[in-house]
């Protein structure tokens, strides 16, 4: 999709600390991190968000396949990490490409904002 960033960096036309990729997903290193470890993982094939990928459900499998490769890579499976989805307005996407934030090496609070 032409103007979106996180389809640029799965293609490598903007650069990215990649940690992870496969056919379908790639994963990396949020820019503006909130926690040690704050990976993305998205899948290649722009998606805008959540609630339209219905027909995609494979690829989503995928993503979370790659999500607990990179928590272990990242060694915070041991002590516990947190994965979030933010979707549309009321969640809070400012990326309009789905994608997961894998967030570790500390403790989490809860509620969220
Ligand atoms: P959202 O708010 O949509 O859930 O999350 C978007 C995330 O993408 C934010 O955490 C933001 O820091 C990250 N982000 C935005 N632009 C870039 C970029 O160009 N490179 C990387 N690595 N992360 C980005
Ligand atoms: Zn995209």
């Amino acid at each position: 999709m032409p103007g979106c960033i996180f389809c640029k960096i799965a293609s490598g036309e903007v650069g990215a600390k990649v940690v992870y990729q496969d056919d379908n997903v790639v994963a990396f290193r949020d820019l503006n991190p909130q926690a040690p470890v704050h990976v993305l993982v998205v899948p290649k094939k722009h998606i805008e968000k959540l609630s339209v990928a219905e027909d995609d459900l494979t690829v989503l499998a995928g993503i979370f396949g790659a999500v607990l490769k990179v928590a272990k890579d990242e060694k915070v499976d041991k002590d516990g990490f947190r994965v979030v989805a933010n979707e549309g307005k009321n969640g809070g996407q400012s990326v309009n490409h789905v994608h997961f934030h894998l967030l570790g090496g500390r403790p989490m609070n809860w509620p969220p904002g």
